[in-house]
């Protein structure tokens, strides 16, 4: 019998404010991605298109697996490339961690924000991962001498075909978010 995967990607939403030329989801149909059939895993890792767009269902989302996931070891983690202060935070609060990834001027000055105001709260991080990810343009607009020391900073490339790691598997939301 083959070992099952481990880590699930869970694709919520289509949608995204941005228009990336070398997104990911241009490059298949994203209602072709077989719907999530189990959440035995060990990490569920919220994506999309953009999950920051609806908040709250996301956080629902994540409280309604939590309660399924009851007395296992379950990590929820949302992917977004929204730095917004005031939705970032609210989402953390529910997620155990948020990967983000800039990718655009306005997104780093409202990090910016973001940045000094958890700086500010420790209370909001404490136990939380964060992660951002960074292309090098993108990384090139950060002002000098920012404090990240809240962040594990990973620096990226666009991948062509956009390979899925191996132990994960992708999956999507039967209705997805629109
Ligand atoms: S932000 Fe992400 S999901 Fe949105 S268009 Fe860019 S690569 Fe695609």
């Amino acid at each position: 019998m083959s070992k099952k995967n481990k880590k699930l990607r869970l694709l919520v939403t289509k949608q995204c404010p941005h228009k990336c030329p070398m997104c990911c989801n241009n490059q298949f149909d994203l209602m072709k991605v077989p719907v999530v059939d189990r959440i035995d895993y060990d990490e569920i890792m919220i994506t999309g298109g953009e999950p920051l767009l609806y908040p709250r269902l996301v956080c629902d989302l994540i409280q309604g697996l939590r309660v399924l996931r009851y007395g296992t070891q379950t990590k929820f983690y949302v992917y977004t490339s929204i730095a917004h202060p005031a939705i970032f935070p609210y989402v953390l609060d529910e997620a155990d961690g948020i990967v983000l990834t800039p990718h655009n001027k306005g997104t780093i000055d409202l990090f910016c924000l973001l940045n000094a105001k958890l700086l500010r709260a420790p209370e909001k991080t404490k136990g939380k991962s964060l992660r951002l990810c960074l292309f090098p343009d993108i990384k090139a607009m950060l002002p000098q001498g920012i404090d990240l020391s809240l962040w594990q900073v990973k620096d990226i490339e666009w991948k062509k075909d956009c390979p899925l790691p191996d132990g994960e598997d992708f999956r999507r939301l039967p209705n997805l978010i629109e």
